[in-house]
């Protein structure tokens, strides 16, 4: 079930190009319009709540220049391996209506109020697993044993990890920091409990040079 429910997902999720940049004008418009209009569940960080109407908004995020790094890190890794990403932008939009953060082929929406209210470390954490969801997007990573196994989000969380490490964005001590704030999540359908979560995410630092 999860296996279909992934694969559907990549397939939704391959439909809509644009960019990882907070610099957003038309395209961002276009691309919040398109998520609209499309009305398909982006991947999020942890699942609405039931009933919860949440909205993305064709505006910019404030990105910090340490969030920024994290972008800045990505984009010539993902344009290695996917060399139509060059001709792309995406946008870092802003979600309204629920505490969480959204991604996909669109790019990536985080609600503004909620990533205020956060250690700058966990938003970056919190964007190293958003870009997980772009990757899979863009098939910058396979379909591999942690997808399979625990689906979109726990590989979502196994690539924040190897995102972290190997863009020398966290040390050990500020992964430990995101792992302490993600373990006493509960779960729900599409996420694993935190402390799987965690140990994802600590496999996926650790196992990167
Ligand atoms: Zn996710």
């Amino acid at each position: 079930m999860e296996r279909v429910l992934f694969l559907l997902l990549l397939t939704f999720l391959g439909i809509q190009p644009n960019p990882i940049t907070p610099s957003v004008t038309e395209s961002a418009r276009a691309a919040a319009s398109n998520n609209v209009q499309f009305q398909l569940p982006s991947c999020s960080y942890s699942a609405a709540m039931p009933g919860a109407g949440y909205q993305i908004l064709p505006q910019p995020a404030p990105v910090s220049p340490r969030q920024q790094q994290l972008f800045d890190w990505f984009s010539p890794w993902a344009i290695a391996r996917n060399p139509v990403l060059q001709t792309m932008r995406f946008p870092i939009l802003v979600l309204d209506g629920e505490k969480n953060a959204r991604a996909g082929a669109f790019g990536i929406a985080v609600n503004p109020q909620w990533f205020a209210e956060l250690d700058e470390d966990i938003t970056i954490g919190i964007y190293a697993h958003e870009l997980g969801h772009v990757s899979q997007a863009y098939r910058l990573i396979p379909v591999d044993q942690f997808a399979m196994q625990y689906g979109a989000e726990g590989q979502a969380d196994y690539f924040a990890g190897t995102l972290l490490k190997a863009s020398r964005q966290f040390s050990p001590a500020q992964m430990q920091k995101f792992i302490d704030w993600v373990t006493p999540s509960a779960g729900d359908q599409t996420h694993a409990p935190g402390r799987i979560r965690a140990d994802l995410m600590r496999a996926g630092y650790s196992n990167t040079p």
